[in-house]
């Protein structure tokens, strides 16, 4: 079976002295649990002191994004392979806070899967529609596009280190969370897609969480759905005693 994601995406929140005590207090209940793959993504500079202290925990570290090269003259970037030696085990890439304000292309997202794969770091692929596009009946078409494009290149092998996130934009930060059971239906389109791409055995070993004003209140619906593995979180996993509701669904 898969193993449930909780993932808290802290974006562009916390100085280091507040990262270093949200995650102190995640690390004090958490440090031991181990039926949810629990990871934080902190900004840039704070991923050390936030490493500092999950060490030895069942916390996992990712980066919030990375760009696909390795070094060079590629000023203000951070590549997969500076996330890896920080300590991070997953990078999130594709979000759409980046496709809307930094323009970000589905051939750009699928150059960052590939190269942070080759430096030994798990992707965690954001998708999900536009309230218009879903409304002008897209939501079909523009889920599939980016599932393609954001994979491309990639093999059954590859994909036992990705996981999907499924965030419609609609819902992120606006407290309107996709019902369970519209959430649920693009699940399982996004797994039959993986299923036409790759294999039957990828689509069902493949993670695919939530993600859009994911908190206490709505996370065990969700999280019974059928296809639906885990969340990414990002308001509610700024607050300790919140995100430790969630890691501890029902
Ligand atoms: P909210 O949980 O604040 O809606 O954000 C979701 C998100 O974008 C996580 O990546």
């Amino acid at each position: 079976m898969r193993k449930p994601m909780i993932a808290g995406n802290w974006k562009l929140n916390k100085t280091i002295a507040e990262a270093r005590e949200l995650s102190g207090d995640l690390a004090k209940c958490l440090a031991n649990f181990e039926a949810v793959d629990i990871v934080v993504a902190p900004v840039f500079t704070s991923l050390a002191a936030v490493q500092e202290m999950i060490k030895g925990t069942a916390i996992k570290l990712a980066g919030q994004n990375c760009y696909p090269e390795e070094t060079g003259a590629f000023t203000g970037e951070v590549s997969p392979l500076m996330l890896k030696d920080a300590g991070c085990e997953y990078v999130i890439i594709g979000h759409s806070e980046r496709r809307q304000l930094l323009e970000e292309s589905d051939t750009f997202i699928n150059q960052k899967i590939i190269k942070a794969l080759e430096a030994g770091l798990k992707p965690i692929l954001c998708i999900g529609e536009t309230l218009q596009e879903r409304e002008n009946g897209d939501m079909l078409d523009v889920l599939a596009n980016q599932v393609k494009g954001g994979l491309a290149n990639l093999s059954a092998t590859h994909m036992a280190d990705v996981v999907i996130a499924y965030e419609p934009v609609w819902a992120i930060g606006t407290g309107k969370t996709a019902s369970d059971e519209q959430a649920q239906e693009a699940h399982s389109f996004i797994r039959g897609l993986l299923q036409g791409m790759f294999t039957k055995e990828v689509a069902f070993a493949t993670r695919i969480l939530y993600g859009g004003s994911v908190k206490p209140s709505n996370v065990d619906g969700l999280m019974a759905q059928d296809d639906i593995d885990g969340a990414l979180v990002g308001g509610a996993s700024l607050k300790a005693e919140d995100f430790i509701r969630l890691v501890r669904f029902e």
